[in-house]
């Protein structure tokens, strides 16, 4: 029988409890893995064993695959009006906007971000995300295109079955809830895996799924390794489409498995080593506010990190002086602490990958400026760390360390900033801040990325596209493009009255 998870809270931040099964959530059931295996939850603040949870194995996603199949068949895909996929998702955004703070907190446990953003940033922006797709789910229309007198041309945006999705840990549930928002909306049904690191908010949204009324089946959440069950999604034969968050190398040997099995269409959203371009006529407190944001934000685990900073040379002394001001404010703590900006790093994993990246860059000869080291005794925690006198060719200018870790870099001029920003296989982010409006959207237009900021960064919206150009993916998430990931267009050809001799 899988296990429940209780958990209570009497923090600084937030009071409160949680209680939730624990078991892979299918066909709306809760049950263990087929072979029993189970998975540890580790709390990245201490590095102790949270609780213990059911493991999946790849035939759990067979089974998966087939109750959602029936659940197309049955009881969703055409079989339910966009008017009842809109109420169930808005009763799911409400009973997610009831239980803010428990999920809020959840995740700060899980992941080790902090409860103010946690319920600020990702709780927001997951809640406004189901919200913004319920209102479209009654508004997927094909067109009726002309031809000629005698026939009736239109086209029928269908969903496409039964999807995987598959998540990382640095934002667990809204990554949870851009995948899930456009899939329901458009009439998909789901098997989604957590990551192994960050399970706990998708298995408690597997019950508010469920006390929302979605029919058994629709959702289905497996959470499991990567190498076992996110492979066996990606190879699987009845899995239409697979939509991916995670790194490049993972994105790679996805798209590999889908050529090499049923061609079955696929969506990455991968990684970045996004620039953030400041020019000497920028407002140098607000762009030192922002670089701050764009590169420490979640402790520097965003696809969109600004963790290239370029600053153009006549002003390079003094951003860095107030940079680094800035950068000794952000306390590092307990992500339950009212104070803390910065929790630990999610996984010692990541931890150890991230101080490999802060030794390589001694090693090759950049300047540790401030930070690189740990913080604290115990769990994951590293100092925001700069980096100077670096080279184009390091690995820490080159590579998504996808850490608190940021490298400041002078320019000269316009040109000299955008062949440097654009010298990289990645394309997810650029941000540019200037008082010039021509020279803001002449910069923005000319960095080869998914998304451009003007004066500001790391801003995502439901309604405004998001995704790569050249390694950082492929399709967009979130606004009406999504859609378009979770639906196949049928032509339908009516004859009204061409006879054939
Ligand atoms: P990852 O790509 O290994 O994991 C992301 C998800 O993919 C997890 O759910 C994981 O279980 C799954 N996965 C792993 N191997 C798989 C496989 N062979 N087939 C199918 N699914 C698989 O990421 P990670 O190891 O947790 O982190 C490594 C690096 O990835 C990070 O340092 C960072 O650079 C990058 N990353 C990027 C994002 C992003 O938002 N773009 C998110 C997480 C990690």
């Amino acid at each position: 029988m899988p296990t429940t998870f209780e958990y209570t809270w009497d923090t600084p931040a937030y009071k409160g409890k949680t209680s939730f099964p624990t078991g892979l959530y299918i066909d709306g059931k809760w049950v263990d893995g087929g072979d029993k295996s189970t998975l540890d939850v580790i709390n990245p603040t201490n590095g102790k064993i949270l609780t213990t949870i059911s493991e999946a194995t790849p035939a759990d996603v067979d089974v998966a695959v087939k109750v959602a199949q029936k659940a197309f068949d049955t009881t969703w895909g055409l079989n339910a009006s966009g008017a009842t996929r809109a109420k169930l998702l808005n009763r799911l955004g409400n009973l997610m906007e009831e239980h803010i703070d428990e999920l809020a907190a959840l995740e700060a446990l899980d992941n080790g971000k902090t409860f103010s953003w946690a319920k600020n940033a990702d709780l927001a922006g997951s809640i406004g995300c189901i919200r913004y797709y319920a209102g479209w789910a009654d508004k997927i229309t094909g067109q009726v295109i002309e031809t000629d007198e005698n026939k009736l041309s239109y086209t029928r945006h269908e969903p496409m079955g039964v999807v995987g999705q598959i998540i990382p840990w640095n934002f667990p549930l809204m990554m949870m809830s851009w995948k899930i928002g456009p899939a329901l909306a458009t009439g998909n049904t789901i098997v989604l895996k957590p990551s192994e690191f960050t399970p706990l908010t998708a298995l408690r949204m597997a019950s508010l799924i469920h006390e929302a009324g979605f029919p058994p089946g629709v959702v289905n959440i497996l959470v499991g390794l990567g190498s076992t069950v996110g492979a066996a999604m990606a190879e699987h034969m009845d899995i239409e489409k697979l939509a991916f968050t995670g790194s490049t190398l993972v994105g790679r040997k996805i798209m590999e498995a889908a050529a090499k099995t049923n061609l079955k269409n696929v969506t990455l959203e991968l990684g970045g080593k996004s620039p953030n371009i400041i020019f000497d006529d920028a407002d140098l407190d607000q762009a030192v506010n922002w670089a701050s944001h764009g590169i420490f934000w979640n402790h520097g685990q965003a696809c969109c990190a600004g963790s290239r900073i370029f600053v153009q040379a006549s002003i390079y002394d003094e951003f860095l002086k107030r940079f680094t001001e800035k950068t000794r404010s952000l306390k590092v703590g307990d992500p339950f602490d009212e104070d803390s900006y910065q929790g630990p790093q999610v996984s010692k994993l990541q931890y150890d990958r991230i101080m490999g990246y802060i030794d390589s860059g001694r090693q090759e000869g950049a300047t540790v400026h401030f930070g690189g080291e740990r913080h604290g005794e115990e769990g994951y925690f590293i100092k925001p760390t700069i980096f100077t006198d670096t080279k184009p060719d390091m690995r820490i200018v080159k590579e998504e360390i996808f850490g608190p870790v940021g490298v400041v870099i002078k320019f000269d001029d316009e040109d000299d900033v955008i062949r440097q920003a654009n010298d990289t296989v990645y394309g997810l982010a650029a941000a540019v801040f200037t008082q010039d409006i021509n020279r803001a959207i002449g910069t923005a237009h000319k960095l080869k990325a998914g998304t451009a900021w003007i004066n500001c960064v790391n801003q995502l919206h439901p309604n405004v596209p998001f995704g790569g150009f050249k390694q950082s993916g492929i399709g967009r998430e979130l606004g009406e493009y999504a859609l378009h990931n979770y639906t196949s267009v049928k032509s339908v050809h009516v004859n009204l009255g061409h006879k054939m001799k």
